[in-house]
């Protein structure tokens, strides 16, 4: 019996993949999701209410009984979004600041995720 993809997580578990805790609706291996699943929507980010990673906003939504409040402006600093591609965080700052790749390993992001920043960062 071989044991069958694994492609959503439910609430409460945890996305063992990944080296943040992170959770989000039919998350993919590259932190794509139900929402948002074009090429270059790899990165997850953390949200401030529950200190969690998130591919979206309405994974949040999905998945937390709680409205999600964005990433502190007094925190951008500190380690806040991961890029899918090679699996490394990068501070809220650097996300911000990287005109859409990664930093790490180069990988393109949505721009188009510039439009609700501000559901992310305050
Ligand atoms: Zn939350
Ligand atoms: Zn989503
Ligand atoms: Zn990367």
């Amino acid at each position: 019996m071989s044991e069958p993809a694994r492609p959503t997580t439910r609430p409460p578990a945890l996305d063992e993949r990944f080296p943040v805790p992170l959770r989000g609706v039919r998350v993919d291996a590259a932190t794509r999701c139900a929402h948002y699943d074009g090429p270059r929507d790899v990165v997850a980010i953390r949200f401030a209410c529950c200190d969690l990673y998130y591919p979206c906003f309405r994974c949040h939504r999905a998945t937390a009984l709680h409205s999600s409040v964005p990433w502190p402006r007094e925190r951008l600093r500190e380690a806040a979004v991961l890029c899918g591609a090679c699996r490394r965080t990068m501070s809220a700052a650097r996300y911000l600041a990287s005109d859409h790749t990664c930093p790490h390993c180069g990988a393109a992001f949505n721009p188009g995720c510039a439009a609700h920043h501000d559901r992310y960062f305050a």
